[in-house]
């Protein structure tokens, strides 16, 4: 289809991401972000190669390698240090053929706004969409209003357009842990700089990836009650509690990170659910199918959205409305299954069933490295990149 205006609700890297296939493709394009500042809500991010052959499609793949931690190997320790599995990435990167590239949050946001020409009107809290003949108006709580052909609702996990594409609303799921995440200078103290380390252990994971400027991005994720929360200040003495009696660079994680810039989350997921349109109005990213971050995988999702529903707009020209479609035909299995098996292995990691956990850690002894990442290559080459 030629000449179209696209409205993007959302500056997340679906939202971005969207920003910049839709321009490259020739599409007019605004996009609206309710904050005042663009601030991504965490500190890293892996970007498995599904995702970065998206980016690579839009041009990106010299930004992003550039930005990308150079991760060659997984590893996985006990709580008290001892080698479980070394996993070499090398047949994942042969098999599916794209390295992942772990990355800052904010290198991710600004290589993303720098391939978008247009400028994010920010301060714009999108408060709903009228639709009307083959227009679609989005409307915004400070008086703006923009219409266009077709609107997609990146905006996340909380989404607002959501309720209106299901008719009804679907909350967020708690998924049963909190997450702590930051970045920390990299140090041979704490990790190999190639290496991907986890610590498991009473249902917990302490966690460092390699990110380009010599920094490792690290997790903590602890199962605990919905509604818990501490000051920053307190952010350090809570890790060390949850935390007593793991191995010495743990200690020395929690020492070194600066908890005023640690992230404290309680993790949600959204779905599945039955529907990623309405009319002209396509939902995209975490609003569709927000997923627990245990594959690693709700980032790149957004970024297969906006690959197959740029090329559904581009090569089909029948109308906007069949074209969203064809995106929901093409999209909702997929992002189903991904969100699933992401809260299936939330559960396994975080002690659901204690006793599937341990079998779990058994498992992780006893498991060949190349049935690792041929796991991760099935879920990688399930997308539309193959
Ligand atoms: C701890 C953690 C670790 C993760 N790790 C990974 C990983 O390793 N790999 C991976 O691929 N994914 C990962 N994810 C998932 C990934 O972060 C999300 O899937 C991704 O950020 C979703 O992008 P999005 O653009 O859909 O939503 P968001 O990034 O949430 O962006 C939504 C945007 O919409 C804006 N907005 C909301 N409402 C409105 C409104 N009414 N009007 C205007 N603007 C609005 C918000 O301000 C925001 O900027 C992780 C998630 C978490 C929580």
């Amino acid at each position: 289809m030629f000449d179209l205006k696209v409205i993007v609700i959302g500056a997340g890297i679906g939202g971005l991401t969207a920003g910049v296939a839709l321009s490259r493709a020739g599409f007019q394009v605004e996009v609206y972000d309710r904050t005042r500042e663009l601030r991504p809500a965490g500190a890293g991010i892996s970007l498995w190669s599904n995702g970065v052959k998206v980016l690579n499609s839009l041009g990106m793949g010299k930004a992003i390698a550039a930005i990308g931690g150079q991760m060659d190997r997984m590893q996985y320790r006990s709580l008290s240090g001892e080698l479980l599995n070394d996993i070499s990435l090398q047949p994942l990167i042969n098999t599916v053929g794209q390295r992942p590239y772990p990355v800052a949050r904010t290198d991710l946001q600004q290589i993303l706004l720098d391939a978008f020409p247009g400028e994010v009107a920010l301060d714009h809290q999108c408060t709903g969409v009228e639709e009307s003949g083959d227009r679609v108006t989005a409307l915004f709580a400070n008086g703006h209003r923009t219409t266009g052909d077709l609107v997609i609702a990146a905006d996340g996990v909380r989404s607002i357009l959501r309720s209106y594409v299901l008719g009804q609303v679907v909350e967020p799921q708690y998924g049963g842990y909190v997450n702590w995440n930051g970045l920390v200078p990299v140090s041979p103290q704490l990790a190999p700089p190639d290496t991907w380390m986890i610590y498991v252990g009473e249902h917990k994971r302490a966690s460092l990836m390699p990110v380009a400027g010599d920094r490792f991005y690290f997790f903590f994720d602890v199962p605990l009650a919905k509604g818990s929360s501490m000051p920053p200040e307190k952010i350090q003495a809570e890790l060390t509690e949850h935390f007593a009696g793991w191995a010495d660079p743990v200690q020395q994680l929690i020492q070194q990170i600066d908890p005023e810039k640690t992230n404290r989350l309680e993790i949600h997921d959204v779905g599945p659910i039955d529907r990623m349109i309405r009319g002209r109005v396509a939902l995209l990213g975490d609003s569709a199918h927000a997923t627990c971050p245990d594959l690693g995988q709700g980032g790149c999702q957004a970024m297969e959205d906006v690959y197959l529903l740029t090329h559904f707009l581009l090569t089909t020209n029948v109308s906007v409305p069949d074209a969203l479609q064809r995106y929901e035909a093409n999209r909702k299995e997929r992002t189903r299954a991904i969100v699933q098996k992401a809260r299936s292995r939330a559960e396994q990691i975080h002690g659901k069933d204690p006793d599937l956990t341990q079998a779990w850690y058994e498992q992780l002894r006893t498991e060949k490295p190349e049935e690792v990442t041929g796991a991760i290559a099935k879920t990688i080459l399930g997308g539309p990149l193959r």
